[in-house]
C-alpha cells in the first residue's frame, strides 16, 4: 500500500525549499538573460541540501532521503523557475555516479563534486548519430592501463560548469549496444574542449554545450558501471529516475500555470462577468487541475515505487519502478506542455509579453518535452515493458536506431 501523505520532516523541507525559490521569484528574468544562476545562489542551495544528493542512498555518499523527498522539493522549486532545478549541484551527474558506480567509486568520485558545491555532466546525446551501425560514434580505445576518448557529444546540460563528467561512449563497436561503456572524465584533462552555450528555447537559467573529446586519455579505473545488461539496467535506472524528476518539475510548472491562470481569469473581465466564468475557459481549467492531480499523483507514485525497490531491490521491483516512472514522465511532460500553452491562451495577448510569466512557462514546458526522456522515449520504455520485449539501451538513448525499436 502506498501512502502518498508527505511526513512532518517533508512538510517542514518543502516549506523551506518553497521560501528559498519564492525568494528567487523577482530574479527569475536576470537568470534567464544572464543565462545562468548565480554561484551564490547555488552554494545556498548546497548549504541547504538541495540537489541530487538528497536520494541517493548513503551507502554511496548521499543524505538517503529517497526519491519521494527528491520529486516533492523537485516540484516545489520548479513551481518558481523549472530552469534553476536544473542547476542545481551535482546535476545529473550525482544520479548517474549512484546508478552506475559501487559503493565505494561512488565515495571516492561524488565528493569531488559534491563537496564543493559544485556541478558535474552527463554526456550521452551525439553531435553526429550514427547511422551504419547501432552504438554510439564517440569511442573508447582501449589502450595499455586505460582506454582513449575520441567523438563529440550535444546539449550536454552544465558542462561548462562542470569539473568532471560521465562519459557514455562505445568500447567495442561489433557489439552494437553490448559494446558500450561509462567513464568518469575530468572536465580539465587534455583533450577535452567544452563549446558555448547552444541558444535554446526555454530553461535559459542553465546551459547546453557541446563536448569534444579529442583523444582524452583515462585510466582503467575511471571506467564505471561494467558492462552490457549491467551497464543497461543501470543507465534506464538512471534515465528514469532523472526523468523523474523532470516530471516533478513539470508538476511544479503545471502547479503555477493553473495558479497563475486562476487568478487571471477571476480577475479579467468581459460582458460582466469575470472569464473565468464562461463555459469554454472554466471546463479549460478543469481539465488542467485534473491534469496536475493526476501528473502528480503518477509522480510521486512511481518515486514511491523507486524507494520501495532500495528498500528491498528485486528484478520484479525494478522493472515496477521503470514502468511507473514511464508512465509518470510521459504523462507528466505533455500535461506541462498543456499546461503553458493553455496559460497563454487563456492571458490572451497578454499571455504573449514578457511582462506576464507564462509565456516563458510554455518556452520551458517545450523544453522540458525534449530534454533526457522525452515522452516518446518513456512510452518506448514502458511499451517494451509491457510487451515482455528485452530492455536495451536502444529504447531511451537519443540516436536514429531509437527509432527502431518500434517501427
Ligand atoms: C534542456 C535539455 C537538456 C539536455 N541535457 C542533456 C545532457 O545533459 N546530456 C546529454 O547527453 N543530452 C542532453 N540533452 C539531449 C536530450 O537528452 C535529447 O535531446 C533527447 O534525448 C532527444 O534526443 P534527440 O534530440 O537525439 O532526438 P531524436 O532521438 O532524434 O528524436 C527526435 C524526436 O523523435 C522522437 N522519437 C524518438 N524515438 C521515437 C520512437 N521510437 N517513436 C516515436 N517518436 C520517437 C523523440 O521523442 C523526439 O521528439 C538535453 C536536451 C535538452 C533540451
Amino acid at each position: 500500500m502506498i501512502d502518498f501523505q508527505p511526513t512532518e520532516e517533508q512538510l517542514l523541507m518543502i516549506r523551506a525549499v518553497s521560501q528559498f525559490a519564492a525568494g528567487l521569484r523577482p530574479n527569475i528574468r536576470e537568470f534567464e538573460h544572464a543565462r545562468e544562476v548565480p554561484l551564490a545562489v547555488l552554494a545556498e542551495a548546497a548549504a541547504m541540501g538541495l540537489g541530487p544528493a538528497i536520494h541517493i542512498a548513503a551507502s554511496h555518499g548521499g543524505a538517503g532521503l529517497g526519491l519521494v523527498t527528491a520529486v516533492l522539493l523537485e516540484e516545489a522549486l520548479a513551481e518558481v523557475d523549472a530552469g534553476v532545478a536544473f542547476g542545481l549541484p551535482g546535476g545529473s551527474f550525482a544520479t548517474a555516479v549512484a546508478e552506475l558506480c559501487t559503493g565505494e567509486q561512488a565515495a571516492a568520485w561524488l565528493p569531488k563534486v559534491l563537496d564543493a558545491g559544485g556541478m558535474g555532466a552527463v554526456c550521452f546525446s551525439e553531435s553526429k548519430p550514427s547511422r551504419e551501425r547501432p552504438g554510439f560514434l564517440t569511442e573508447a580505445t582501449p589502450v595499455d592501463g586505460g582506454f582513449v576518448l575520441r567523438g563529440e557529444k550535444a546539449f550536454v546540460l552544465n558542462a561548462d560548469r562542470a569539473s568532471h563528467l560521465l562519459v557514455f561512449a562505445q568500447v567495442d563497436a561489433s557489439k552494437g549496444w553490448d559494446g558500450l561503456g561509462a567513464f568518469i572524465v575530468d572536465a580539465k584533462a587534455e583533450g577535452v574542449r567544452v563549446g558555448p552555450a547552444v541558444p535554446t528555447l526555454g530553461l535559459n537559467a542553465v546551459r547546453s554545450c557541446t563536448v569534444q573529446l579529442d583523444g582524452v586519455r583515462v585510466t582503467a579505473e575511471a571506467r564505471v558501471g561494467g558492462s552490457g545488461q549491467e551497464l543497461t539496467r543501470a543507465t534506464l535506472r538512471f534515465f528514469a529516475k532523472e526523468g523523474l524528476k523532470n516530471a516533478a518539475r513539470s508538476v511544479g510548472l503545471c502547479q503555477s500555470a493553473l495558479t497563475t491562470s486562476l487568478e487571471y481569469v477571476s480577475n479579467r473581465k468581459a460582458f460582466g462577468k469575470p472569464i473565468g466564468h464562461f463555459q469554454a475557459i472554466a471546463f479549460t481549467l478543469a481539465d488542467r487541475s485534473m491534469d496536475v492531480d493526476a501528473a502528480r499523483t503518477l509522480t510521486w507514485q512511481a518515486a514511491a515505487r523507486w524507494d520501495q525497490h532500495e528498500a528491498k531491490p528485486t528484478s520484479r521491483s525494478e522493472k515496477e519502478a521503470l514502468l511507473a516512472s514511464a508512465f509518470a514522465i510521459s504523462f507528466a511532460l505533455e500535461a506541462a506542455m498543456k499546461a503553458g500553452d493553455c496559460a497563454v491562451q487563456l492571458h490572451g495577448g497578454a499571455g504573449f509579453i514578457r511582462d506576464y510569466i507564462v509565456e516563458k512557462l510554455m518556452r520551458d514546458a517545450k523544453q522540458l518535452q525534449v530534454c533526457f526522456l522525452t515522452a516518446e522515449q518513456a512510452d518506448q520504455i514502458a511499451a517494451t515493458l509491457e510487451l515482455g520485449l528485452p530492455l536495451d539501451p536502444a529504447v531511451v538513448l537519443p540516436t536514429p536506431e531509437t527509432q527502431s525499436v518500434f517501427t
